[in-house]
């Protein structure tokens, strides 16, 4: 790679330990230093143009050239840089992003707890909802439970919610967290046709909360798809079922729509897309379209009216909950989305192509399955497009995609074989086709080393 031995190379590997990384490996890394960005461009150091498969980080679902969400965070820096919101007191555009939010969810939602991030959005949600329970005289109801292969985020509360058992090896988790199956029909689905493995799955809920004691549990969390354990698109079985044992069983639905809202499944939230009713929804990345750090939680009437009837003080927030220039990114992002109906018209033609054509990479030799919705797939990398065989062991297969992707102008994302894309809803057709043409070029690289005819 061009950027080898730069300064801001070596002054990388010197200082800064990076997120979600083998340090010791990292350090015989090139490391990808971005610099620039378009529309769904980016650009490293060399001046090397990638498609931004992933948008940022789920992030820029609009895209990176967005002047009217820059415009606003600079004038809110210039007028009121920050001002916090303890105390009976807060500033005028954190009320109106209250407001904004508000106005896009569902009926139930009236309310807004701010934070920065979508882990202290989830640690909100355990601390709102053992909140909730001890004002109803409920106290022992303070079991989660969550999905193998979600995630939450990575403060200890967030990441004890996730399934990843990686991160799980390297801390204690929380002992009143408690984890059942995911709907990943392609590796767990068996011989069952999907719906009928979207009840099995689903029921795996009721079988726990019996087994705890429904008085002993506060919740169920879940992504409406699961995005970083590898797009885990649920069966359209799934959902109804689960909603119904959580009303059946008097448990708290939160999900977590901190990559499925703000558009990405063609709707303003996940939940929406797959028509459930949460109690809480925890919100954060493309709520700014990644410009501005920040997360929250909406809270549903039915949660609300309990912590405000008489409860006093809730003694939880952040010195940034509803820090000015966020909220001001987050308005601003929530303006372009609706006046320029960018959800509605992504949904009538872009989302619809884009899984449409990634669908033609099914007869691929080495794609097991390609599942997605909205404006966000993944491929299984496979030993051939009927089995579920994996290509490679170690899914050194899908490790391989995504580096000849990269090495073609595509960032994408791998997560065990899946290769995950989830690129901006602003991008047009033909760059979509370039998109489906740069990772073809990486599938057929990768089935040229394992010894497969294209
Ligand atoms: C990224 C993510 C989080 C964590 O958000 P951070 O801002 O990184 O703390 C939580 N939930 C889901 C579904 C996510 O994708």
């Amino acid at each position: 790679m061009s950027h080898n031995n730069t300064s801001l190379n070596t002054l990388d590997k010197t200082h800064f330990l990076h997120p979600f990384t083998d340090f010791k490996e990292y350090k015989a890394t090139d490391t990808a230093i971005y610099t620039k960005a378009e529309h769904i461009y980016i650009y490293d150091e060399a001046g090397k143009e990638l498609i931004d498969g992933m948008s940022g980080l789920w992030c820029c679902n609009l895209g990176y050239s967005q002047p009217k969400i820059n415009e606003a965070i600079s004038n809110q820096l210039n007028s009121l840089p920050f001002y916090n919101s303890f105390f009976q007191c807060t500033t005028d555009v954190t009320v109106k992003m209250a407001k904004a939010l508000v106005d896009i969810s569902p009926a139930q939602f009236n309310h807004v707890f701010f934070t920065n991030s979508g882990s202290e959005a989830n640690d909100t949600n355990i601390r709102l909802v053992h909140r909730y329970y001890d004002l109803l005289g409920k106290p022992s109801k303070k079991i989660f439970i969550s999905r193998h292969g979600a995630y939450h985020g990575s403060t200890i509360a967030a990441g004890s919610l996730g399934g990843f058992s990686g991160m799980h090896k390297q801390y204690t988790g929380l002992s009143y967290v408690e984890h059942i199956g995911q709907p990943n029909w392609f590796t767990e689905g068996g011989d069952m046709d999907k719906a009928e493995f979207g009840i099995k799955v689903a029921q795996e809920l009721a079988a726990k909360i019996d087994e705890l004691g429904e008085e002993n549990v506060a919740a169920f969390i879940a992504e409406p798809i699961q995005g970083a354990g590898g797009v885990i698109v649920p069966p359209e079985t799934y959902w109804p079922e689960i909603s119904r044992i959580c009303k059946e069983r008097d448990i708290l639905l939160i999900s977590d729509e901190v990559i499925c809202g703000f558009g990405r499944t063609g709707d303003w939230f996940g939940a929406q897309t797959f028509g459930f009713e949460p109690d809480l929804m925890t919100f954060a990345k493309a709520v700014t379209n990644g410009y501005q750090p920040l997360g929250g939680v909406l809270v549903s009437d039915k949660v609300a009216d309990v912590l405000s009837a008489d409860g006093g003080e809730f003694t939880h927030g952040f010195t940034y909950s509803g820090h000015p220039a966020a909220c001001a990114a987050g308005i601003a992002t929530i303006d372009i989305l609706k006046n320029d109906k960018v959800i509605e018209n992504a949904a009538a033609d872009i989302m619809p192509y884009f899984q449409a054509q990634l669908r033609t990479l099914e007869s691929h030799p080495i794609v097991g399955e390609v599942r997605g919705m909205g404006m966000v797939a993944a491929l299984e990398i496979a030993k051939n497009n009927s089995a579920k065989e994996r290509l490679a062991p170690d899914c050194a297969g899908g490790a391989m995609v995504k580096t000849h992707a990269i090495n073609h102008g595509l960032m994408v994302r791998s997560v065990g074989d899946a290769i995950v894309t989830a690129p901006p809803m602003v991008c047009n057709r033909e760059e979509i086709d370039l998109l489906i043409a740069r990772l073809t070029i990486a599938l057929d690289y990768t089935a040229k080393h394992y010894g497969i005819k294209t």
